[in-house]
């Protein structure tokens, strides 16, 4: 039987747009049925020489791209651990940007915060005026904050942080990558950190990381870098076109797949798909306004990969998901403290114009 559905069983592809883990191309999907490989042998350096070649264009880099077999918030630690000595400064607008304050935190590092409300984007001037009145180590930020959906402008913020050359910009980009415009080289990020199951539209269980040469100078000193998130065993394991442990095997295989699948569409397609799908939703919102929706997210703030949309009476969030899903419709509820008053469309990954527009059919019913 080949009835291929990427959805939970029983819903057929197209309706499953949770902000994370998203819904998987069958292609990529079977890709993980092959049989395993000696991750020592010949056939692992040729997968791994394939694979860094299709993440150095889809991650628009010169540099490595380390594979971890670890959730995404292991590459923030990695980030924190690798580029810490003493003081860190946590941009913080929503929930993931705080894990990284407190991932830092819990690394025995001191933490200085700025918290903007959750919904609001980070101001560069403001980041740099802190900057200057403190010796940091490190800047971390979140891209496109997937609990409000608010895009922080990382090139910008980067360049605010770049005349202070001790302090190392770590850019948490997990459901940004795949869908958002991101140059790490370009744009001085010094690590920049994604998983697998966001706008990148793997399965879970791999996270992606690109470190400047800074960052590997820093890591070689760092004393906190520890053993399992040592960047500099990922280099060396790098120069081997092997990896440290035992990787992902599996999902290596659909990451396989799914570098030629981007490769296909090209990076500026998948940028321009991911906006016209964030467009057609805020239109969306805006047209129904009269059932008390809104945007949290400002103009010119708002990511290309998930809608966080407030309702007015500020607590019917979950019905909204629940009627959905007795439609047969997976969205996303609101995150941490914004649940009972937001709910989110992650319109991410492999996801097209029609499948939301079925979608924003659908939900206008159960709005209305
Ligand atoms: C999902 C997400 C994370 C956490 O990723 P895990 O793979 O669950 O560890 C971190 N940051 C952002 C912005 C996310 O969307």
């Amino acid at each position: 039987m080949s009835q291929s559905t990427s959805a939970p069983a029983g819903l057929p592809r197209g309706r499953f747009f949770l902000p994370g883990p998203t819904e998987v191309h069958p292609d990529v999907l079977q890709a993980q049925t092959r049989p395993m490989i000696s991750h020592r042998g010949a056939g692992i350096n040729a997968l791994m020489k394939e694979l860094q070649e299709g993440l150095e264009v889809a991650f628009c880099t010169k540099r490595p791209v380390f594979i971890g077999t670890n959730s995404a918030t292991g590459f923030m630690e990695a980030g924190v651990r690798n580029a810490g000595r003493t003081r860190i400064l946590s941009l913080v607008n929503g929930a993931f940007s705080k894990r990284f304050a407190d991932i830092a935190l819990s690394c025995g590092f001191e933490v200085d915060v700025i918290e903007v409300p959750w919904g609001e984007a980070h101001d560069p001037d403001q980041v740099a005026d802190k900057l200057g009145k403190g010796s940091y180590d490190a800047v971390t930020m979140a891209h496109s904050e997937t609990s409000t959906s608010v895009l922080n402008d990382v090139r910008a913020l980067a360049a605010a942080a770049a005349p202070f050359e001790d302090t190392l910009v770590l850019v948490d980009s997990v459901s940004g990558f795949g869908g958002a415009e991101l140059r790490p080289d370009a744009w001085g990020l010094d690590w920049l950190l994604t998983g697998s199951q966001k706008s990148f539209a793997l399965p879970p269980g791999l996270a992606f990381g690109v470190a400047s040469e800074k960052m590997m100078e820093r890591a070689a000193v760092a004393p906190q870098r520890g053993y399992y998130f040592d960047l500099m065993q990922y280099a060396a394991g790098h120069e081997k076109a092997q990896s440290p442990s035992t990787p992902a095997l599996s999902v290596m295989f659909s990451l396989q797949v799914q570098l030629k699948r981007m490769q296909a569409e090209t990076m500026e397609k998948r940028w321009a798909r991911h906006t016209a799908m964030a467009e057609r939703t805020w239109a969306w919102v805006e047209a129904n306004e009269a059932a008390g929706l809104s945007l949290l997210a400002p103009e010119g703030y708002r990511s290309p990969c998930v809608t966080a949309i407030t309702v007015a009476d500020g607590e019917s969030g979950p019905k909204i998901v629940k009627g959905m899903a007795e439609k047969g419709w997976v969205i996303g509820g609101g995150y941490g403290k914004l649940k009972p008053s937001s709910f989110r469309i992650g319109h991410m990954g492999d996801h097209t114009l029609d499948e939301l527009n079925e979608l924003l059919d659908v939900l206008t019913e159960v709005v209305s």
